[in-house]
């Protein structure tokens, strides 16, 4: 399977190095020129728990010149993936298979604009990585991926996909009800980035100040009544969950806190700003999670 991963950042070269090892075609896409060449010139280098190593791949800025692929993985940040997605057209072939494993909602929608959506793929990964530096990435943590169908079948494609990763060492199962699995996921990112983001706390203090906890309880069952509503189902309890992984990931600093330190654009809309979308077409108020959109925009907009 000819496989092209468009967004060569932290968790496009690391899905990247894995399926490089394994498998006989993998590129790597990116707009960054730097991180390109060296990925070329040297190859990818792939930090974890104090060791490193150093794999060949494939990579370029020129997705018109490698050809078509049977597989495209997204891992361009929310707000480039329409773009991303354009660009990846000149890929596809019959039975291409467009697979977004990207957070928050909105990415499904920006592909499919394009894209037929029987060919559309989603997952969830809780692997994480960081970008250290041009064609250098630290593996942060590992998990279990997920991955299904819009419409829940469980197809040949998709199970062929799952044993393709598992195989390359990313442990995958297929979801015939994978819109549940980005939800539960989202409320996770809802209740932690931004709050996070905007108190400039790692994961793990927001939950020593009943200010914060009150902050992400509100803006977490805000989204839990939307999905509810949706009839999304929603995994056990998800205020406690989030409170758990905040606990379990007290030293991190989450992406969103990162971009806001480097002043960087978030993926607010993609997940505040999502629930907010949500709740809008369902008529239902969540003021929480609308406040703290306008608040990361507002200061997003004067980095
Ligand atoms: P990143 O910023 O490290 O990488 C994104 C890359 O996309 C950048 O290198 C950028 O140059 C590139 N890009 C932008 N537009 C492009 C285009 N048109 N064509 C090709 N490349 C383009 O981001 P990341 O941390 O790898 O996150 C990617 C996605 O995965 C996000 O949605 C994020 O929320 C999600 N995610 C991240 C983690 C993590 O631990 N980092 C874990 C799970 C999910």
């Amino acid at each position: 399977m000819k496989t092209v991963i468009i967004g060569a950042g932290a968790m496009g070269s690391l899905f990247g190095s894995f399926l490089s090892v394994s498998q006989e075609e993998v590129w790597l896409v990116d707009i960054w020129e730097d991180h390109i060449q060296a990925l070329v010139s040297t190859g990818l280098t792939v930090e974890e728990g104090g060791k490193k190593q150093t794999i060949p791949v494939h990579a370029t800025k020129e997705v018109a010149s490698i050809g078509k692929a049977d597989l495209i993985l997204f891992f361009v940040k929310a707000y480039h993936t329409e773009k991303a997605a354009s660009d990846a057209l000149v890929l596809q072939k019959e039975g291409t298979v467009f697979l977004t494993l990207q957070n928050g909602l909105g990415n499904e929608e920006a592909i499919c604009k394009q894209v037929d959506r029987r060919n559309v793929m989603l997952g969830v990964t809780n692997h994480g990585a960081t970008l250290l530096g041009p064609g250098h990435i630290r593996h942060a943590g590992w998990g279990k991926t997920y991955i299904g169908e819009l419409d829940g079948k469980v197809t040949p494609q998709v199970t062929q996909i799952a044993r393709l990763f598992t195989q390359a060492g990313i442990e995958t199962e297929v979801s015939s009800n994978i819109q549940s699995l980005v939800w539960n996921k989202l409320f996770i990112n809802v209740g932690i980035n931004s709050v996070a983001a905007l108190t400039g706390l790692k994961n793990g203090r927001l939950l020593d100040y009943p200010e914060t906890l009150r902050l992400m309880e509100a803006l977490v069952s805000e989204a839990v009544a939307v999905a509810r509503k949706k009839g999304i189902s929603i995994e056990g309890n998800p205020v406690e969950t989030v409170k758990a992984v905040a606990e379990a990931t007290r030293e991190n600093r989450c992406s969103m806190g990162q971009d806001f330190d480097n002043r960087r654009k978030t993926e607010i809309d993609a997940i505040n700003g999502a629930v907010v979308r949500e709740a809008e077409r369902l008529g239902i108020a969540v003021p929480y999670n609308q406040m703290i959109t306008d608040l990361v925009k507002v200061i997003e907009k004067n980095f």
